[in-house]
C-alpha cells in the first residue's frame, strides 16, 4: 500500500521535467550519429559536433522558455516518447524513472526539515485525494482486509484466485492488466486456472485487477467463519461495491 500511496503521490506532484527529457533526447542523437559514423571522428571534429549540439541544445530551450505554443508541442512529444518508452522498455523504465525517484526520495529523507514538508504534503494531498475518490478509499479499505488478515487467509478460498501476501515485494508483470509492479508488490493473486502450472507458468493479476473485478469473484466462497470479509459502512464505499457486481452475481446474493 506504501507503494500505491507513494507512485500516486509522485504521479500527482512530479513536474513534467522538460529539461532532462530534451537532454535525454539529444544524447540518444548524438549516440546514434557516433554508431552510424563509418570512422571514429577526429577530437577536432568531436569537439565541434559537441559544441554544435550545445548551440543547439540552448537554441532550443530558450525556444521552449519563449515561445509557449512550440513549449506545448515539444511537451507533447516528450509525453508521448516517455510513454511510449515506459510501456516497451523495462530496463529504460528502471534507470530512467524508478531509479532518479528512489535518488530525490533518499535526498529529500536526508533532510529533516525537507523530509517535514515532504510528509505534511504528502498528507493533505492524500487526505484530500481520499475524499474525492472513493474508488481509491474502496482500494486503500480492501487492501487493508488483506494485511489485517494475511496470515489467515487460507481460511477462505477465492472462486478465481488465490491470494498470496509475500513477506518481501515480488516485481510481477499482472496477467490481467499487462503491467509491470516495477518495485514490486507484496500481495498478488494467483489465477486458479494455472494451479497445475509450475511456479514460473502460473499467472497472476494484481490488486487494483482484483479490487476492481466483479464483486461475486471478489468475496471469498464462504464468507462467514471466524475472520468476516470486508464489509463497508460507508455509503460511498458501499456505491463503489454495488457498482462491481455483474447482474447475475446481484441476483444471486438477493433473490427478491
Ligand atoms: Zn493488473
Amino acid at each position: 500500500m506504501a507503494l500505491l500511496l507513494r507512485q500516486t503521490f509522485q504521479t500527482a506532484f512530479r513536474p513534467f521535467k522538460l529539461s532532462t527529457i530534451l537532454s535525454s533526447q539529444y544524447s540518444a542523437f548524438s549516440s546514434c550519429r557516433i554508431l552510424n559514423s563509418p570512422q571514429p571522428p577526429s577530437d577536432a571534429a568531436s569537439d565541434r559536433d559537441a559544441m554544435r549540439r550545445e548551440r543547439r541544445r540552448k537554441r532550443h530551450i530558450e525556444r521552449c522558455q519563449n515561445d509557449s505554443e512550440f513549449r506545448e508541442k515539444e511537451l507533447e512529444r516528450a509525453r508521448a516518447y516517455h510513454k511510449m518508452r515506459k510501456a516497451k522498455d523495462t530496463e529504460w523504465r528502471r534507470e530512467h524513472l524508478l531509479a532518479p525517484t528512489r535518488r530525490r526520495l533518499e535526498n529529500i529523507r536526508a533532510d529533516p526539515s525537507l523530509y517535514q514538508a515532504y510528509l505534511a504534503k504528502s498528507a493533505a494531498f492524500f487526505h484530500k485525494y481520499r475524499l474525492e475518490q472513493p474508488r481509491y478509499r474502496w482500494r486503500i479499505a480492501l487492501y487493508g482486509w488483506f494485511n489485517r488478515n494475511k496470515d489467515h487467509l487460507s481460511q477462505f478460498t477465492w472462486k478465481r484466485w488465490e491470494p498470496i501476501y509475500y513477506p518481501e515485494k515480488v516485481e510481477r508483470t499482472c496477467a490481467a492488466c499487462g503491467e509491470l509492479r516495477l518495485s514490486g508488490t507484496k500481495l498478488w493473486f494467483r489465477r486458479k486456472s494455472s494451479d497445475s502450472a509450475s511456479d514460473s507458468q502460473h499467472e497472476y493479476d494484481c490488486f487494483p485487477c482484483y479490487a476492481f473485478s466483479d464483486w461475486s469473484s471478489i468475496a471469498p466462497i464462504q464468507t462467514m467463519g471466524k475472520y468476516r470479509f470486508f464489509e463497508p459502512r460507508n455509503p460511498e464505499l458501499i456505491a463503489v461495491r454495488d457498482s462491481l457486481k455483474s447482474p447475475k452475481s446481484a441476483q444471486q446474493e438477493d433473490p427478491k
